[in-house]
């Protein structure tokens, strides 16, 4: 069988699913550590495709990565996630091995085309995707193309100023949405708010995550729920800003945080109507949650590669 080979590359784990290129029917998909002690990531993933494709053809293979790509290059510029990608040419890499045509892009880039293609984006010209989870990633859509810019680097709509004398970013600026609606930032509001004397069903436990939040939130604590309110806050007015610039039709958002429904979902959509100029930009806007889950990745790699490789099925 001929292959077409997709990769959702995390920092915690690599996914790889092998598809069949002329139906497109996923045939095979494992999912492996991204980092174990004295293995590059790379050779692991090289091994991945390698054993997930034996016995087949392989056609092509597209990657999506949690990073800053170099397109033209198919080099990734940092990947804060994999110690050691930085400046690291992965497509001529894997061009040496695979001799295939080697696709790679943002993996938000991706979640937003899979969304699009194949999820609840389908039919939408315009479409926002954000993902909410350790960080805040993003893809954006215009007139049913993705949006790269001139070096690839378009649609970080996580690195939006919002609060100038905000918390420090995980880019290294200050006042980011991600800073102030990502998970990380969740926690890191709660924890600054109970170190400054607060109380809270969290003070005691020590190392609470994401899920500890989003139970305490569920019953009654009020400085959980606040965390999230001033989250949903921050978010529904970088969307009010996403909306002013790109007037999609629809605003999808993924990731792990967005899994605590209307407690992000309500105070957004309070500060999205707060924020926004004219009612015409949310009249018929669709903001709601990501379709395709975990899958995301892999669907918008499939996309990616189809939608580059010329094949006619789409
Ligand atoms: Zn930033």
């Amino acid at each position: 069988m001929e292959l077409y080979i997709v990769s959702d590359i995390g920092g915690t784990q690599i996914r790889v699913a092998a598809h069949d290129s002329s139906t497109l029917s996923c045939i095979d998909q494992k999912k492996i550590a991204t980092q174990r002690q004295g293995q590059y990531p790379i050779q692991r993933l090289i091994n991945l495709i390698r054993d997930i494709s034996k016995d087949h053809i392989l056609k092509a293979i597209s990657i999506g990565v949690p990073g800053f790509l170099d397109l033209e290059k198919g080099i990734i510029l940092n990947c804060p996630n994999i110690p050691g990608w930085v400046n690291f040419p992965i497509r001529q890499i894997l061009t040496e091995q695979f001799n295939v045509p080697i696709y790679i892009n943002n993996d938000a880039n991706l979640a937003a085309l899979g969304e699009w293609k194949y999820g609840i984006g389908q039919g939408h010209k315009n479409l926002l995707y954000l993902t909410i989870s350790t960080g805040i990633g993003s893809g954006v859509i215009i007139n049913n193309q993705l949006l790269l810019g001139t070096k690839g680097l378009a649609g970080e709509l996580g690195h939006t100023t919002l609060e100038p004398n905000g918390p420090l970013c995980g880019c290294g600026q200050y006042g980011h949405l991600e800073a102030l609606a990502s998970g990380t930032a969740i926690k890191a509001y709660v924890e600054a708010q109970i170190e400054s004397g607060r109380s809270s069903t969290l003070s005691g436990s020590i190392n609470f995550q994401g899920n500890d939040i989003f139970l305490a939130a569920r019953n009654g604590d009020s400085l959980a729920f606040e965390a999230y309110q001033r989250a949903g806050k921050y978010l529904g007015m970088a969307i009010a800003n996403f909306l002013h610039i790109f007037n999609p039709s629809i605003v999808i958002l993924g990731g792990g945080v967005t899994q605590v429904g209307d407690l992000l979902f309500k105070p957004t959509e309070s500060s999205l109507r707060d924020h926004v100029i004219r009612p015409e930009y949310i009249d018929m806007l669709q903001l709601t949650k990501s379709s395709l889950g975990d899958d995301v990745g892999l669907q918008g790699a499939l996309a990616y590669l189809v939608l580059n490789n010329g094949n006619q099925i789409i």
